[in-house]
């Protein structure tokens, strides 16, 4: 029994999901969590990527006129199972700042993940984007200092996705990370959020890679929380149900641990605490 929330997930309405809304709803009742957020791609001005010619420009873009009504049904039809809501996880780049301003404004979701997956016109999923730095350390450190800027510039949405998410893609397999490394440009990103009032999501995708540590690190939690920090959200960030509220029991204790009690969950963009089971 989870008895949780997983308020980041995808659905086909992302470029990157081939499952249907319903198919993760249902894995979300199997795993028996209490309620979950749809949070489909949106990355305006998505780059094109030579290693990747079929991802065009609009691959994470999808159309919220058929996106509502297909959530909220579906959150009518389960009801009595699972409360479901409607979120975004909106890709942050400083020039599409205002574009990203005008999806929030039309639309009526409960919940914006802000996150980077595009840092100077490349993804660091691809390693032509870890080519142009001397070594791993110094990528890391610049995708950190990106994530600041990208937080002063747009601070409209409600939680920072996967903040060192980007480790993940490290190509040098002797790189280890460190978060230590990157004290200083973490804290000035976590001081920012805490003063905008913006969560700090933990994600679990990491466990699905393979790695030992949610994103971020503990330490970066403990941090956060060390700075005053109090608006935690949780998600596995699934793309399939296999990996819908992945690694969830182990998210209590990592959170208790770390120094939380509560963790939030956004209706209608208002965070709601509630207590870790
Ligand atoms: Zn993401
Ligand atoms: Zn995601």
């Amino acid at each position: 029994m989870t008895n949780l929330w997983d308020t980041h997930m995808h659905t086909s309405f992302s470029g990157d999901s081939k499952t249907p809304p319903e198919e993760q709803l249902r894995s979300a009742i199997e795993k028996g969590l209490t309620g979950v957020c749809i949070t489909d791609h949106m990355d305006l001005d998505f780059p094109p990527v030579p290693e990747n010619p079929e991802l065009t420009g609009d691959f994470f873009l999808f159309d919220p006129k058929k996106y509502f009504p297909a959530i909220r049904a579906l959150a009518e039809k389960y009801r009595d199972r699972l409360t479901v809501l409607t979120g975004i996880e909106l890709g942050l780049q400083t020039q599409a700042a205002e574009k990203n301003r005008a999806v929030i404004a039309e639309g009526g979701y409960d919940f914006v993940i802000g996150s980077i997956h595009v840092v100077d016109g490349c993804d660091p999923y691809y390693a032509s984007w870890w080519e142009r730095f001397p070594d791993a350390k110094q990528a890391v450190r610049h995708y950190f200092e990106v994530t600041l800027e990208n937080i002063r510039d747009f601070p409209a949405f409600d939680a920072l996705g996967h903040l060192d998410y980007v480790v993940r893609y490290a190509k040098d397999p002797l790189y280890r990370y460190r978060w230590e490394d990157f004290e200083d440009v973490l804290e000035a990103i976590l001081s920012l959020l805490i003063k905008k009032g913006i969560a700090l999501e933990l994600n679990t995708g990491a466990f699905r890679a393979g790695l030992h540590h949610p994103n971020p690190d503990e330490g970066i939690l403990k941090l956060y929380r060390s700075l005053g920090g109090e608006l935690v959200t949780i998600g596995a960030d699934a793309h399939n149900p296999l990996h819908v509220g992945l690694a969830f029991d182990r998210v209590p204790g990592i959170l208790r641990e770390c120094g939380f009690t509560h963790y939030a969950v956004y209706k209608k963009r208002k965070p709601e605490f509630l207590p870790l089971p």
